[in-house]
């Protein structure tokens, strides 16, 4: 089989890698002194005001070292403050240029992970952190005529929606493959190998590039039960709505964000709910402390859980053992070995990053990183300067799975233009800047 081949693949088409196909589709930022960046970092702002091509050329080994991470650069200059007032605040004009020959292959539409988020689901940050500095939220609603607070939190629909409009917005759907899941990444004589399937029709591609994207996000592969039964089909790890499930009774196991969602939603629309949960109340409680105060639906599961609802049944320190054909449930708990009788079963267990489709390469040095917003994942060690993995070289890791960019729920993006760069940099389309810090 031929191998078709490009400059640049990106795997993965969520948050972190679609910006990418944008940016090495020729849309370049250079800097724009805006009132409000002026204002509030005028030191950054006289140095940047020397720099007159794109930002894209900037020495980032020379910013990292120091004290400035490109990802804090780019966010700051993306939101010189938190709140959105006017879309001039935006310290970075875009222009589009050549574009670079970069393919982005995806197994959903690009938006990653929300696609499959619940139907009714609201983000955990004002929509506007989740947008792509090239394209405002609010310039988005402007051209769909769509009336949407972007300092609010936004729904999930509306999230997708804006991330589905960007690549014919921006000119590059051409250079996007979607349903098409990426089985193995090899080494080859010209960079690196990609093997893949397209998840409908079956059909097995090849294709080799020089530099490589990974990001596949924190949940590219599926936790499951490891338990008999899991294959029932009332048993599911997708949660769109309560009307996907029709009957009374329904387990939902998990215990974190989405679980806690599902567990809410389907107790207000008068389900009766098992939800089973491995942690103890204190670890659970935690979570809903923290995060009652913010976000609408935690003070809704705290109320529902303090007026100590029939209808809702926590489950603490329990393991599922066994799903039968007939929807009974076997579970250990503290109080002895249980069985619940339920008409489905909501698998809300979480994925993990998953890096064993890298094959033949050196091997990843990872990082655990875990912490109170329920973020965990394996990262990839990475060069600061422009998160290559520092095993192996052209291998690039985009979003939350490069080490070191700490919880970027603001600008999450942002590993985009320093991969960019440095690949535009490498290939001799961008002149090395003088250092200006
Ligand atoms: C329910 C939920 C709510 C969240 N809310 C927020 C929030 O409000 N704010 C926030 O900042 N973050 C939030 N997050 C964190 C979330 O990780 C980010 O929002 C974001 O989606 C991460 O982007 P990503 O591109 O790294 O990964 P993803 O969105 O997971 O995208 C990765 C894409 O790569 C694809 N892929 C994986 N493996 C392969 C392969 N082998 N071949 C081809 N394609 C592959 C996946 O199918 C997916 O489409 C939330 C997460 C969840 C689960």
């Amino acid at each position: 089989m031929s191998a078709e081949h490009h400059t640049v693949i990106i795997v993965g088409g969520g948050p972190a890698g679609l910006p990418l196909a944008v940016v090495l589709g020729g849309w370049h930022p250079f800097f724009r002194n805006s009132r409000m960046f002026a204002a509030r970092y005028a030191p950054l702002a006289g140095y940047l005001q020397q720099f007159d091509r794109t930002l894209l050329g900037l020495d980032m080994r020379h910013l990292v070292q120091s004290g400035i991470k490109p990802v804090d650069l780019f966010r700051t200059l993306h939101h010189p403050r938190q709140l959105f007032e006017e879309l001039d605040q935006v310290a970075m004009d875009f222009r589009c240029g050549e574009p670079l020959d970069a393919l982005l292959i995806s197994r959903e539409p690009v938006g990653g992970l929300w696609n499959r988020a619940p139907q009714n689901l609201l983000t955990l940050s004002p929509g506007q952190w989740m947008e792509f500095a090239f394209y405002p939220l609010a310039q988005h609603a402007a051209e769909i005529g769509h009336s949407l607070d972007v300092n609010a939190l936004i729904l999930k629909t509306d999230l997708i929606e804006y991330y589905h409009r960007v690549p014919e917005r921006f000119g590059v759907a051409e250079r996007i493959r979607t349903f098409e899941e990426v089985e193995r990444i090899e080494p080859h004589v010209r960079g690196f190998q990609l093997t893949s399937r397209h998840v409908q029709t079956g059909t097995e591609q090849r294709y080799t590039c020089k530099y490589l994207v990974l990001a596949t996000g924190q949940r590219g592969r599926l936790r499951s039960l490891g338990v008999e039964g899991e294959d029932w089909p009332f048993v599911t790890s997708h949660y769109d709505k309560p009307a996907d499930f029709p009957g009374e009774r329904v387990m939902v196991v998990g215990g974190g964000r989405s679980g806690d969602w599902a567990a809410t939603e389907l107790h207000d629309a008068g389900k009766q709910v098992y939800y089973a949960m491995r942690q103890g109340p204190a670890v659970h409680w935690r979570l809903i402390g923290y995060s009652r105060h913010g976000l609408p639906y935690y003070q809704r599961m705290a109320a529902i859980l303090e007026s100590r609802s029939p209808r809702l049944n926590t489950l603490y320190h329990t393991h599922v053992t066994q799903i039968a054909e007939d929807g009974r449930v076997g579970l250990q708990t503290p109080e002895g070995d249980q069985v619940v009788e339920v008409d489905h079963v909501i698998k809300e267990i979480g994925g993990t990053a998953d890096y064993s489709i890298l094959q033949g390469l050196a091997p990843l040095t990872l990082t655990p990183m875990r912490d109170n917003y329920r973020f965990q994942v394996d990262q990839v060690q990475i060069h600061a300067h422009n998160y290559e993995s520092i095993d192996v070289p052209n291998l690039y890791i985009g979003g939350y799975l490069a080490a070191g960019i700490g919880l970027v729920v603001i600008a999450m993006h942002g590993t985009t233009y320093a991969i960019a760069g440095d690949i535009l940099q490498k290939e001799g389309r961008l002149s090395p800047s003088p250092s200006l810090v």
